[in-house]
C-alpha cells in the first residue's frame, strides 16, 4: 500500500504543470501548485500518509458535504429538499443561470448555490458556525481545527457571484434569512483550514456509514451518509462528477482550496491536496492519485476488471 501512495504520488507529479492555482479568491494565489500530500485510512485503522499530507489548506467546497449533514441534522430531510435539488448540473461550480432558467431552486448542495440554500437551513439553531466547527471537528478528529481568518476575509471582498445568488435566493424565499447572514456562514464554512488526514479522517467515518471503525463511536446517522454519498457520487466534482466516475469511480468532493476526500465503501477514507487546478476547479495532482489509487487498488464502485480508462 505504502509502495501504491507513493507511486501514486510520482505519476501526478508529472501532470501538475498542466494546472493551476485559484486567483479568484485572492488569498487562494498564494498557494504553490507543486505541494502534493495524501493520507489513506482504512477501515481497519492502517494509516498511510505521503508528501505535503500535514499542509493545511482552506476546505472550500468539501465544506459542501458537512454543510448538507448540518442542514438535515437541524432542518430535516423534508424542509431541506424542498429548498435543494438532487440533480447534477453540468455547470461551473459557481454559475447562477440555472435559479433563473430552471426552477428558483438550485439543483442540488454540491455546488455554490445549494450550499448557500444548504447553510440557511443551518441557521435555526443559536450559533450555526460553532456548531459546524465542531461537528467538523468531530469528523477530522482533530480540535485544533480553526477558521482561517485571512482566506475568510479575501472570500468576502471577492465574493459578489456568491452574494448574488443569496439576494435571487432571498427573493425567490428560499432563503429564511438575511442573505448576507447567510453567505457570511457560508464564507467562513468554505475557510476552515484542514490537512489531508483531517480529512480522510472524515471520509473514513463516511466510508463506515457513519461510525469511526476505530473507536465504535457513532458520528451519524447512516441515512444521513447515504444522501451525502450520493450526492459526491453524482455531483461532488461540479461539471466533471460523470468522468471522474466513470474513470475514478470513488465517491468524492472536491474544493478549489486544492482538496479532493474521497471514500470507499466499507474500504477506507482518502484524502489528497494539491492547488493546481484543473479549468474545472479540481485539483489536477489530486485526481491524478485517486485515478492511479482506483486503478491499481481496485477501487472503482464497479471494479469487476482493473482496466484504466
Ligand atoms: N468558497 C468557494 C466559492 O464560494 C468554494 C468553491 C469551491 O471550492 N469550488 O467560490
Amino acid at each position: 500500500m505504502e509502495r501504491t501512495l507513493n507511486d501514486a504520488m510520482d505519476y501526478a507529479r508529472t501532470f501538475l504543470h498542466t494546472g493551476k492555482v485559484a486567483t479568484y479568491i485572492p488569498e487562494l494565489a498564494k498557494g504553490d501548485s507543486e505541494q502534493l500530500g495524501a493520507c489513506l485510512i482504512t477501515t481497519d485503522g492502517e494509516v498511510y500518509r505521503s508528501g505535503d499530507w500535514q499542509q493545511e489548506f482552506t476546505i472550500q467546497s468539501i465544506s459542501k458535504t458537512i454543510t448538507l449533514i448540518m442542514a438535515l441534522q437541524v432542518a430535516g430531510y423534508e424542509k431541506v429538499f424542498s429548498k435543494v435539488g438532487v440533480e447534477p448540473t453540468g455547470d461551473a461550480f459557481n454559475s447562477l443561470v440555472r435559479l433563473e432558467t430552471k426552477t428558483a431552486h438550485p439543483l442540488n448542495p454540491m455546488i455554490n448555490a445549494g450550499a448557500i440554500a444548504t447553510a440557511s437551513c443551518c441557521m435555526d439553531v443559536k450559533d450555526p458556525f460553532g456548531e459546524f466547527l465542531e461537528l467538523t471537528r468531530r469528523l477530522c478528529r482533530r480540535d485544533t481545527i480553526h477558521l482561517n481568518e485571512a482566506v475568510f476575509q479575501s472570500e468576502k471582498k471577492a465574493g459578489m457571484r456568491n452574494r448574488s445568488m443569496a439576494y435571487l435566493m432571498e427573493d425567490d424565499n428560499i432563503l429564511e434569512y438575511d442573505a448576507e447572514d447567510v453567505v457570511d456562514l457560508y464564507f467562513r464554512m468554505c475557510s476552515l483550514s484542514v490537512n489531508a488526514e483531517d480529512l480522510a479522517n472524515y471520509a473514513l467515518v463516511l466510508a463506515h456509514n457513519g461510525v469511526d471503525p476505530r473507536s465504535g463511536e457513532h458520528l451519524l446517522d447512516d441515512w444521513i451518509v447515504r444522501i451525502v454519498k450520493t450526492l459526491m457520487v453524482t455531483c461532488g466534482m461540479y461539471d466533471a462528477s460523470g468522468e471522474f466516475a466513470m474513470k475514478v469511480g470513488i465517491p468524492a468532493k472536491s474544493g478549489v482550496g486544492g482538496g479532493i476526500m474521497g471514500t470507499v465503501e466499507r474500504k477506507m477514507g482518502l484524502a489528497v491536496f494539491n492547488p493546481a487546478l484543473d479549468p474545472k476547479g479540481n485539483s489536477v495532482g489530486a485526481y491524478r492519485v485517486m485515478e492511479y489509487l482506483s486503478h491499481y487498488l481496485g477501487l472503482h464502485y464497479f471494479s469487476g476488471s482493473n482496466s484504466m480508462i
